[in-house]
């Protein structure tokens, strides 16, 4: 059974039934792998269930739907996956992202579940790098008491990710629906707040492995760098869908804060993947969501790795 076929029959009442039975099918098997000096696991959260004109709401409705038919998404919703890092180092296991934890989506908030099923121990993970701070990639920081879901942990977040939802510009630029996200993201904020250190784009958080600027789908969003062979960047939310993000780098999605320099940055981060032949890890691509870019009729095609 696929991945994909295994996460969406988790949404019914039959297989959580199934899932109760024979806990090792709750999830995608831990997908585990070397690279360089690290070690990286990813690990499902689940996925969100979303519009399917939230990936382009201004794209021509044929050619999108095209597109979606082909990456087999025919409803008027699509599932997105939500595919979360953990590396190890000679010393630390930190986790990039920390999921939706159990306020945003029946369907997702399956890490800690789905790191456990995986054999890893939650309390052994000493950093957190937040690609930026949505929901689906903080908001798993509290958990269903509104406690640090990692007191032991030391956080690490983008400068002008947190000044931006931390400040003024949050409620003014964003639209109405999304309110809860700026009031979501400060409640992390909060909790979290004795505990982090803001990094800009270049710094390193570990011998490495460093920050790059992937702004746009938020004010302050980045990937992270690691370095080894041809290098491997870990993407976050710059690319979120295995076709269209690759086929038409042009359409904005409905979740970029800032269109027109998400476009920019998938151009120059498709570019810098496609010519360095660099490896990819994306937040939303179909699990595990690691693959590589070529181009592809002037613009770029995604070549999952398994
Ligand atoms: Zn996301």
């Amino acid at each position: 059974m696929s991945a994909l076929t295994r996460r969406t029959l988790i949404a019914t009442g039959a297989a959580s039934l199934a899932t109760r039975a024979l806990p090792a099918l709750a999830a995608p098997a831990p997908y585990r792998f070397q690279h360089g000096a690290f070690e990286l696991t990813v690990v499902s959260d689940g996925h969100l269930v979303l519009p399917a004109s939230f990936l382009a709401p201004d794209a021509p409705p044929q050619e999108r739907a095209a597109l979606l038919k082909a990456a087999g998404e025919t409803g008027a919703e699509y599932n997105s996956p939500t595919n979360v890092t953990l590396i190890r180092t000679a010393s630390d296991l930190i986790l990039v992202d920390m999921g939706s934890g159990d306020r945003f989506m029946p369907s997702a908030g399956k890490l800690w579940d789905n790191l456990k099923s995986a054999g890893i121990d939650k309390d052994k993970i000493s950093k957190v790098i937040f690609t930026h701070s949505h929901p689906d990639h903080l908001w798993g920081a509290l958990d269903e008491f509104d406690e640090m879901a990692l007191p032991q942990a030391a956080f690490y977040a983008a400068q002008a990710e947190w000044d931006f939802w931390a400040g003024a510009d949050a409620e003014r630029g964003l639209p109405a629906e999304r309110a809860g996200f700026v009031t979501g993201a400060r409640r992390r904020y909060a909790a979290i707040k004795e505990r982090v250190t803001l990094l800009k784009p270049g710094d390193e958080l570990v011998s490495g492995l460093h920050l790059v600027a992937t702004p746009g789908h938020t004010q302050g969003h980045v990937s992270l760098a690691l370095a080894g062979g041809d290098g491997l960047i870990i993407g976050g939310d710059a690319l979120t869908h295995p076709l269209i993000s690759f086929a038409h780098p042009e359409w904005r999605p409905a979740a970029d804060h800032v269109p027109e320099q998400a476009v920019a940055t998938r151009r120059r981060l498709l570019d810098r993947l496609a010519a360095d032949r660099t490896r990819l890890i994306g937040f939303h691509l179909p699990y595990p969501g690691l693959g590589s870019v070529e181009r592809k009729d002037g613009a770029y095609r995604y070549l999952p790795a398994s």
